[in-house]
């Protein structure tokens, strides 16, 4: 498959890791759809025109689409718009995420689900909805943002380490069913990049992350994307279950 001609969806798209993904997957893609909760009507249509004149090329599309992931049926909504404005998919990138970050002494239910349903179950509903459309073409290639939290768990995150390590399960034993019908699977685990997610982070916080950190900074959404884009290409064909940490090698 030629790498100009890729259609590719990539949910959380308008900001932070997934922007820098949509702008890097741009330069291999005839196409684009990217999904977001907080759109309000044609809000999202200015977004997506502001992140194309960003990339500065005329010739691609872009699209934005109001979905909740975490819900069954925007999934399905999302991948059929994808499949009606670029005529196929051939990209997925599973990407957006949040946290609700608590002690497990006061987490409460609901921060528990909430991340489950956005990181984890919005996985595997988009990928239920992009397999039928990928095994049909006998071509896929599906991208996981999973986290080094879901590797090595984190104090104050066992919603998001226990959301993180599902979706490293999912991809694996997904990689594995569908590794003869021509879809790779794999996952990248980001260590702490600069984005909304991590601004909360106090000085202190930054200092002692940076103790753990060999290259000694945090790392940019471009960092992550780079290799997103990588196992997007004709150059990771024999590459699937894969976790790749893009962390300035905290884990190791
Ligand atoms: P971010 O800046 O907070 O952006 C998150 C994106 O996900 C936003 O576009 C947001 O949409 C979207 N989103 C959240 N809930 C959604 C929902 N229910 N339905 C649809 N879209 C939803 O986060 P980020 O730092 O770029 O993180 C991106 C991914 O990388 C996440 O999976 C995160 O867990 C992972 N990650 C990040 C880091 C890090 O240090 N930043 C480290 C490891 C892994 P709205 O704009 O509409 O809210």
């Amino acid at each position: 498959m030629s790498n100009k001609s890729m259609r590719a969806i990539v949910t959380g798209g308008s900001r932070g890791i997934g922007k820098a993904i949509v702008k890097e997957l741009a330069s291999r893609c005839s196409g684009i759809l990217f999904s977001d909760i907080a759109f309000v009507d044609d809000d999202s249509n200015k977004t997506a025109e502001e992140i194309k004149k960003e990339i500065g090329n005329p010739d691609i599309n872009i699209y934005a689409f109001k979905a909740d992931v975490s819900k069954f049926e925007d999934a399905q909504a999302t991948i059929d718009a994808a499949i009606e404005k670029l005529g196929g998919v051939d990209i997925l990138v599973n990407n957006a995420g949040i946290t609700r970050d608590n002690l497990l002494l006061r987490m409460g239910e609901s921060e528990f689900d909430q991340v489950i349903n956005v990181n984890l179950k919005s996985v595997f509903n988009h990928t239920k909805a992009v397999i039928k459309p990928m095994m049909a073409q006998r071509y896929g290639r599906i991208v996981n943002i999973a986290s080094v939290v879901g590797l090595i768990g984190n104090a104050g995150q066992s919603n998001y380490a226990a959301s993180k390590a599902g979706v490293i399960g999912f991809t694996k034993a997904t990689a594995k069913e569908l590794a003869s019908r021509g879809i790779t699977v794999n996952a990248v685990a980001p260590g702490f990049i600069e984005t909304d997610m991590t601004a909360k982070l106090n000085e202190k916080q930054r200092e002692s992350l940076l103790v753990n950190i060999p290259m000694k900074r945090l790392g940019s959404p471009e960092d992550v994307a780079k290799v997103v884009g990588f196992l997007c290409s004709n150059e990771a064909d024999y590459v699937t279950g894969q976790v790749i940490a893009v962390d300035g090698g905290m884990v190791m």
